[in-house]
């Protein structure tokens, strides 16, 4: 059976064919244009594949409720020409097939838990540090969705005393996004986040809110572990800083083997799917019936 796979991502698309054993048989690329632009590319990739069912991860705010009229449609993006625009309906209106959408981040947070990171335990929380900042969550076999699905990345935190900056994010100000996003380190120390690799005093900052938020997804949610991506993440030596923070304010309140020196470094980690968790995600969504 042949099953199609869309990773949608601010700057751009993951088109693929697998099938249903979770196999990439074909992909492209393309970039993240004007919906008028792109999606006549995605349904032009599609056609005459034989697909049976198209699994969508999102870039959001998306419509992930099936039973709504507007289900896969865009809601308040900064990508502001494709708010309101009714993606789901044209993939299913263009292709014919089901399309089972659900976020970018909650499907790589449940293709690390099949294929990836987080294969050994049956919770998992995937964060992804980029553009933005989200966050999805794989708790036993389904992704956490509720009213939406979640918005991580737009919780407050205590502010660092030396950051007076006002952050990006256009709803928040200085929510986590709009002060620890790829664009708030350029807009703060006016470079390029890998440009400011030598920088201490940068990645002490980012560490010290990225820890923050990860110690209240771990009170309220208490993932089994915790995965974190994106551009931002590529700066490695955050790691060591945000596990140690993380265990600093936890200050040993949550007991878990995990939540030690020792084995912290097996808990905070990296994608194991590094390129292909978005678009494999997608295409297991749509290997569920
Ligand atoms: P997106 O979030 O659009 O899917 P990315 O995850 O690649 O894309 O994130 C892009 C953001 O990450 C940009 O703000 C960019 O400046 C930042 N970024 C990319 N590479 C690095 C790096 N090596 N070090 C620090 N920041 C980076
Ligand atoms: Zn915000």
């Amino acid at each position: 059976m042949k099953l199609g796979a869309i990773e949608a991502g601010g700057t751009k698309f993951v088109l693929a064919v697998g099938n249903d054993q979770g196999e990439i048989l074909e992909k492209e690329v393309i970039p993240t244009e004007h919906p008028d632009i792109t999606v006549p590319k995605v349904l032009a990739f599609f056609k005459g594949k034989g697909i049976e069912r198209l699994g969508l991860g999102g870039f959001g705010p998306i419509d992930i409720n099936e039973t709504s009229p507007a289900y896969g449609q865009l809601q308040k993006t900064p990508k502001t020409e494709w708010v309101d625009y009714p993606f789901g309906a044209k993939l299913k209106e263009g292709l014919g097939v089901r399309v089972i959408i659900d976020t970018d981040v909650n499907v790589a947070a449940m293709s690390e838990a099949k294929w990836g990171s987080a294969t050994d335990v049956d919770t998992c929380l995937y964060i992804t540090v980029g553009t933005g900042i989200g966050a999805g969550a794989y708790f036993h076999g389904q992704t956490l969705k509720g009213l939406s699905h979640p918005e991580m990345g737009h919780i407050k935190v205590r502010r660092h005393q030396e950051d007076t900056y006002e952050g990006t994010c256009p709803y928040h100000g200085d929510c986590l996004e709009g002060i620890a996003a790829g664009p708030s380190l350029e807009k703060r120390w006016g470079k390029k986040g890998h440009e400011l690799a030598d920088d201490d005093k940068v990645w002490e900052i980012e560490a010290f809110y990225l820890a923050q938020a990860l110690t209240s997804y771990i009170y309220i949610l208490s993932p089994e572990r915790i995965i974190m991506g994106g551009g931002v993440m590529k700066q490695q030596q955050l790691f060591p800083l945000i596990r140690k923070n993380v265990l600093e304010m936890l200050n040993g309140y949550v007991s878990s083997p995990y939540l030690t020196e020792k084995e912290i470094d097996n808990y905070i980690v990296s994608p194991g799917l590094t390129d292909e968790a978005g678009v494999k995600g997608a295409l297991y969504l749509a290997m569920q019936e």
